[in-house]
């Protein structure tokens, strides 16, 4: 076996690579993470060439940049073109629009900035009281919690919120609803799931008989939740089990939860190239309506063009191919200049699969 290179225990690796071997069955299986920290992991640690040829783990839509609509990045851009200066995460600005992105609406002279929370927005808004300023809150359960705190504090009045957060588990679902693709366990991921807890995956062996462990980020976190999946197919059982115990709870954060429910409401949200998924994004509540970037500057889109010519994101974020397959991968698209947000945000398939010397 290869030099285990970065592992804490290499020993301890080999062990359960050998053990993945046994369990693994004479078919293909499939295992989905729905990450984009766990396919670094993957990828970074070559965890894939550890796996016997039939146990694949194949790339869900985890990352909170990639699957933001075009619909959501031209409201943004409509706000800075109005001259609402947008602060946002470094890694949204390059993704691409129907039109421009939130870089090139810069460029035309909109005030863009970046910023590493949301508590920075609070604290550019405070600082110059004569502009106004919109927080563009992405990402999923894990920073939804963030913008739901500033929102209860009450932030500044110059200051609202373009509210595209999104939820997993209805991405989950979605994954299973796609005929050809035959995923035979979910390993679910560990920042999202300190937040939700396991009770939102419970559906997924009790509805669909899909065994779930929920997994850590260390690469021995990854190789044990693929043991794990395959001794539950080995049982022909399908549990829910919580590999990354040492941080997750059953119940989740419970004060995070609440911070949720007590400003946002859940609603169906667009994912980028993937359509409209039931109960997948948030929105504001009525009584914080005066938050609402998109109420208070009027804001008004047409119907997003989530993909250019030839990207094949919505392929790669379902896992249904691999980044090397799409024909512009390191070709027309390149980390330095992306034709897609798989290829833009450091979490997304493309630009993991790329900075890690992926070959077309
Ligand atoms: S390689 Fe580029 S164009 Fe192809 S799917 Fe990835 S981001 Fe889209």
């Amino acid at each position: 076996m290869k030099e285990l290179a970065g592992f804490r225990d290499p020993e301890l690796a080999k062990q359960v690579a050998k053990h993945i071997r046994k369990l693994a069955p004479d078919y293909l299986t499939k295992f989905c993470h729905v990450c984009g920290t766990h396919e670094w992991t993957m990828t970074h640690f070559g965890l894939r060439s550890l796996l016997p040829k039939n146990v694949e783990v194949i790339a869900g839509p985890g990352c909170p940049v990639c699957v933001l609509p075009a619909a959501e990045i031209d409201e943004a851009v409509e706000l800075a073109l109005k001259g609402v200066t947008v602060a946002t995460f470094g890694d949204v600005l390059r993704v691409p629009g129907s039109d421009l992105s939130l870089a090139e609406a810069r460029a035309k002279g909109g005030d863009v900035r970046v910023v590493y929370g949301v508590g920075d927005a609070v604290k550019m808004a405070k600082e110059e009281p004569s502009r106004e300023f919109a927080f563009f809150a992405i990402g999923f359960e894990t920073t939804a919690p963030l913008t739901a705190n500033e929102v209860l504090k009450g932030p500044p009045k110059n200051l609202s919120f373009l509210v595209s957060h999104r939820l997993i588990p209805p991405a989950m679902e979605l994954l299973l609803g796609v005929g050809d693709l035959h995923i035979d366990g979910f390993i679910a991921p560990g920042h999202v799931s300190t937040i939700i807890g396991l009770k939102p995956y419970e559906v997924f062996p009790s509805a669909y008989r899909m065994p779930v462990v929920v997994a850590g980020f260390e690469p021995l976190d990854v190789l044990f939740a693929v043991d794990l999946l395959l001794r539950q197919l080995g049982d022909s059982v399908a549990r829910l089990e919580n590999e990354y115990g040492r941080v997750v709870r059953w119940e989740g954060n419970v004060k995070a939860l609440k911070l949720i429910s007590q400003v946002f409401d859940v609603v169906d949200g667009g994912w980028r190239g993937l359509g409209r998924l039931p109960s997948s994004a948030l929105t504001l509540k009525d009584e914080f309506r005066e938050w609402d970037a998109r109420e208070r500057h009027s804001v008004r889109v047409e119907v997003g063009r989530d993909l250019l010519p030839g990207c094949q994101c919505h392929l790669v974020m379902i896992g249904k191919i691999k980044p090397s397959e799409c024909p512009l991968f390191m070709g027309a698209c390149t980390p330095e200049s992306p034709r897609g947000a798989c290829m833009v945000s450091v979490e997304g398939t493309c630009r993991i699969w790329a900075k890690h010397g992926v070959k077309r």
